[in-house]
């Protein structure tokens, strides 16, 4: 991990945006809690999603599906035989890893050193061994023949490669085992699948639309690393998109494009950025792009866009024994609609907003941390201070604060030094600071101080709500 991470996770305790699960017994691995920061930033990302998706499309209806489903949903979708990652030990430090995140890792490496003809050598085989019946033990080879070896303890002396399912077991009712198996749901997807009928019918759609949820989602992750990148609890942000067969194409590269500019919406710098065509497609699909971010530890992935032919459709209808079917009004055909799906993860999401907000520099001679997060995302839109305890100025900055209160997330400080508050709002990010001075008591004027551009302008007390309420609205990121 670098430091710059090191420190955004320190950071996300500290000032209350992110906690380890139960923490006072040590925590669980790679489940985390919001705290009363995180929690509004997560809001405001759902949000930016909701508008974007739901509301901004009068052919995309919003649901919200059961994360316990019945198990057959799982056999027909495949997770139950195929939702598997390939696992190696390192029998040295007994650590485990996805055997194609080393080799990916490795070859990313060879390309940092310019190494592009053994990198690209390397790639070639390794999207072969992906499409290999024996995948498994075609990327122990790899990591054999390159000596790959363990990022954390440098040994090469690994176990072969296992497959492991990542789906969550409960039991419904008091009996464990047998029929009652049932599954934390994986992904948010299948739900919006199975409700496809309702959807349509009920909201009187036509293709093509669109089915956008967002939900928790359960992976027991083996390898679970990098705070919330990647957790065993999570939530996702996917929508579902119906075609006719053969538009899917037209309607996949639309939403490519409408992804990518709502990640540049909501602020995060384009240089960082990028997309990622995946090495091998899931055998239902006939295209697959990540977005990836680069993030403090490499590129990753946050949000995939897959356009997945007819295959769960299909399946849910083989399973089921009902109709899967839409009937098109204006041309009479009737036909198994295609499937473009748009699958961001919320976690995710927030770790890139983190990541990409997080900022050290000097002010004043003095080092500051600011996250600089779009008006929009900013957990706290606006902080109120009197300069002083005293002269009224605490009573007409509690009156500003109850004003903005009714539209915002505020708060109030009137607790050490001014300089010391900034501080405190610009490490959690708060675009605007509102001061109640001496000229106020006078004209009735209020300092507003910009976080990023440290300019700080007076404007009429009563006009705080409708600054603040403009620039959350047409806010631009920070340049
Ligand atoms: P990965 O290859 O990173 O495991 P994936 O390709 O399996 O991810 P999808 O099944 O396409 O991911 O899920 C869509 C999105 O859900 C991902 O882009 C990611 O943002 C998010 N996601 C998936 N797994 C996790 C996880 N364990 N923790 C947090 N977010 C996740």
């Amino acid at each position: 991990m670098s430091t710059v991470f090191d420190k955004i996770v320190s950071l996300c305790k500290r000032k209350g945006f992110i906690f380890q699960s139960s923490e006072i017994y040590g925590g669980l691995g790679a489940v985390y809690d919001y705290g009363p920061l995180g929690v509004e930033l997560k809001r405001n990302v759902k949000e930016s999603w909701w508008q974007a998706m739901v509301y901004q499309h009068d052919n995309i209806e919003g649901i919200e599906t059961a994360i316990l489903m019945h198990p057959t949903t799982w056999k027909a979708s495949g997770h139950v035989d195929a939702f598997n990652d390939p696992l190696i030990d390192d029998k040295a430090s007994k650590r485990r890893y996805r055997a194609d995140q080393l080799i990916e890792d490795y070859i990313e490496k060879l390309r940092k050193k310019g190494k592009d003809d053994p990198a690209e050598a390397l790639h070639a085989r390794f999207v072969e061994a992906l499409h290999a019946d024996d995948m498994p033990k075609a990327l122990h080879q790899i990591i054999i023949d390159e000596e790959i070896r363990a990022p954390d303890s440098g040994a090469f002396d690994w176990t072969e490669v296992r497959q492991f399912n990542l789906m969550f077991e409960t039991h419904v009712g008091p009996l464990a085992g047998g029929d009652n198996t049932i599954y934390l749901r994986p992904e948010t997807a299948q739900g919006s699948y199975v409700n496809f009928h309702n959807v349509q019918q009920t909201a009187r759609q036509q293709i093509p639309f669109g089915i956008a949820q967002i939900g928790k989602a359960f992976r027991n992750e083996i390898v679970a690393r990098q705070f919330i990148f990647r957790t065993r609890e999570f939530e996702q942000m996917e929508m579902q998109y119906f075609v006719k067969p053969g538009t899917q194409k037209d309607a996949f590269e639309a939403w490519r494009e409408k992804r990518m500019q709502w990640h540049l919406d909501n602020g995060v710098r384009p240089e960082k950025l990028r997309w990622h065509e995946h090495d091998k497609l899931a055998h239902y699909a006939d295209a697959a792009f990540d977005i990836q971010y680069e993030f403090p530890f490499g590129w990753q992935e946050v949000e995939g866009v897959h356009s997945r032919t007819d295959f769960d459709l299909s399946r849910h209808q083989e399973y089921s024994g009902k109709k899967m079917e839409y009937f098109d009004p204006q041309t009479q055909e009737r036909y198994i609609p295609y499937v473009v799906e748009t699958a961001a993860g919320l976690d995710r999401t927030i770790l890139v907003l983190l990541s990409d907000a997080y900022r050290e520099e000097e002010v004043e001679g003095e080092p500051r941390v600011v996250m600089g997060f779009h008006p929009k995302i900013a957990p706290i839109k606006a902080a109120v201070f009197p300069l002083v305890k005293k002269a009224g100025m605490p009573e007409i900055a509690h009156a500003v604060e109850e004003d903005l209160r009714r539209h915002a997330k505020v708060f109030y400080d009137e607790r050490g030094s001014i300089g010391k508050r900034y501080r405190r709002m610009d490490e959690a990010g708060t675009p605007y600071c509102i001061t109640i001075d001496g000229d106020t008591l006078d004209d009735g004027t209020v300092t507003v101080r910009d976080r990023d551009t440290l300019e700080q302008i007076r404007i009429p007390k009563d006009n705080v709500v409708a600054f603040v309420q403009d620039k959350v609205r047409d806010g631009k990121p920070r340049s």
